[in-house]
């Protein structure tokens, strides 16, 4: 099987058309065509001469691949189903909203972390995507010219798979890549410290911890990493770090009814963020089945948000999109994938 040229960084394809004995400004053009223009075959890239493309197509290929399957909601958000290594399938959502139109990638295909509220999880670890079939999810959705922001919520920890990742966000934000700024493209993280860390130093994109209550006991039952790497080190980890003022922190939070929904949860949170510029978005929550949760109502949620902001955090609800085709938040999985004659 050929290698794939899709997903290499401008470094790796310095090094690689040095070992192929190719010129050196080839690097940058094939990263030019790559990820600033629409070709499917390297002869296409038709500024390099035949006899670099020859070369190159000896050992390589592009490496995009189209969706192998869609499905639309009521509300306009389409879930895209991608076959990626090792036999997995991978989900992405498309958002349209009024002024924004979102695109939620994976970036691994199942998920070993194992957050009581989440399909993925249930799936287990089946593989990590490479950057390329992380970025591939951009360059091959039919809506990409409509794309304004990009967020890294979908299947998988993006922690967990770091170095893809940070590949593929520097493809994404770089002037010979995407060149998308920052401040368009959130990680999602369950939160992993060292990673966090890292992902501070190295990034200016923006980043999303999930939370989902103030405190650990409670916490380490919906999410288990909190055992390894509790909540309130990452943020004392992000209280200590100076953030650009363009970088957004935001703190995700899913209304669990009767669970982690009441006034002193709010009063907790409010306590535990205090001095953070940032962002606190209400999730609802989307039943999955052998789960025994159930999701805040409405009301139920404004009151908190508003308990919230009277606190000094900036709050706000999440509408909820795509739930019909499963593509809501935590809904991600290909467990039962069945795919169209
Ligand atoms: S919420 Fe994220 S980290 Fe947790 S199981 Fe689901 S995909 Fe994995």
């Amino acid at each position: 099987m050929k290698e794939k040229l899709f997903g290499k960084t401008l470094e790796e394809l310095k090094l690689l058309v040095r070992e192929l004995g190719l010129p050196a400004f080839t690097a940058t053009q094939i990263a030019d065509w790559l990820y600033r223009k629409d070709i499917t075959t390297i002869q296409d890239m038709s500024n390099l001469s035949k006899k670099a493309r020859g070369i190159l197509e000896d050992k390589f290929e592009i490496g995009l691949t189209k969706p192998i399957q869609v499905q639309e909601s009521q509300d306009g958000t389409k879930k895209y189903l991608f076959k990626v290594s090792g036999q997995n399938y991978i989900e992405s959502a498309y958002i349209p909203e009024l002024k924004r139109n979102t695109l939620c990638v994976s970036s691994q295909a199942g998920c070993m972390r194992r957050c009581i509220f989440c399909m993925t999880g249930k799936q287990g670890l089946l593989g990590n995507l490479s950057s390329g079939e992380i970025l591939n999810q951009v360059k091959s959705l039919p809506e990409k010219e409509t794309l304004t922001n990009i967020v890294y919520m979908g299947m998988g920890e993006p922690f967990d798979n770091f170095n893809e990742v940070m590949k593929s966000l520097e493809i994404m934000t770089s002037d010979w890549g995407f060149g998308w700024s920052p401040k368009r493209i959130t990680v999602s993280t369950i939160g992993i410290l060292p990673a966090v860390r890292k992902f501070l130093e190295k990034s200016s994109c923006n980043l999303a911890i999930s939370l989902h209550s103030p405190y650990d006991i409670e916490r380490e039952k919906l999410l288990p990493v909190e055992r390894a790497h509790p909540a309130s080190e990452i943020i004392e980890e992000i209280r200590n770090t100076e953030i650009n003022r363009y970088r957004k922190i935001s703190f995700e939070y899913i209304m669990f009814k009767e669970l982690n929904d009441t006034p002193h949860h709010a009063i907790a949170l409010a306590m535990l963020l205090s001095g953070i510029r940032c962002r606190v978005n209400l999730i609802h929550y989307h039943p999955i089945p052998g789960t025994p949760l159930g999701g805040t109502p409405l009301n139920g949620m404004e009151r908190f948000r508003d308990l919230l902001n009277s606190k000094g955090i900036v709050a706000t609800i999440r509408k909820s999109r795509g739930q019909d085709i499963d593509a809501a938040c935590g809904l991600l999985s290909t467990k039962e994938v069945k795919l169209m004659p």
